[in-house]
């Protein structure tokens, strides 16, 4: 089986250059439910440009979920082996336009009246585009927090219990995707800095 061709070895995290000092000033969105020394240490590997090295070490395993036909599959291998018995799944899609931070991440305990609403529309699962290039743990663990919705609507208790029965390392994931969705915006301000420089 030649799943994993030459060129999908390639570095899926790139380490990027420390960043223009305003970046560090500006809120780390993606942590900010995280306690001030967490986000200190994090603002600290940004700034000596380690960030991307520290997560590559980690998770240096592109997947080769392509397209919203492969993306399907994939959704339904996981929810056969978990959850089997709840509703079918409607149409599972790559979006391009989806937020991660407001759809997907959230905050722990807020109720997501979005996905609330469309929990009763239909069975759609949208994955953020910026998956389709993630490492293969980052694409699990939101597929695992989108399934657990079919069950779960708000961010509570038992929602959290599905994620980790369906990936017992639910939480350090999810946490490691919030430092690699900061370390792809901490990299876009860097560019973005250098160009006005
Ligand atoms: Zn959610």
């Amino acid at each position: 089986m030649s799943q994993f061709a030459a060129e999908d070895f390639r570095p899926i995290i790139l380490p990027s250059p420390p960043p223009a000092s305003p970046v560090l000033m500006e809120a780390l969105k993606y942590l900010a439910g995280y306690p001030q020394h967490v986000q200190t240490r994090v603002r600290e590997l940004i700034e000596h440009g380690r960030l991307g090295a520290m997560l590559a070490d980690k998770y240096g395993q592109p997947h080769t979920v392509r397209s919203d036909g492969q993306l399907y599959e994939y959704v339904q291998t996981l929810k056969d082996r978990h959850l089997r018995k709840s509703v079918p799944l409607g149409k599972v899609i790559y979006d391009g336009k989806l937020q991660v931070v407001k759809h997907a991440l959230g905050t722990h305990t807020a109720i997501s009246r979005v996905q609330g609403d469309r929990l009763k529309a239909s069975r759609e699962i949208r994955i953020a585009t910026v998956f389709r290039d993630a490492p293969a743990e980052f694409l699990r663990m939101i597929v695992v927090h989108e399934l657990a919705h079919l069950k779960e609507a708000e961010h509570n208790k038992s929602f959290y219990q599905l994620c980790t029965h369906m990936e017992p390392d639910y939480h350090r994931l999810e946490f490691d995707l919030r430092l690699y969705l900061t370390h792809l915006d901490a990299g876009r301000s860097a560019v973005e800095g250098e160009k006005q420089s």
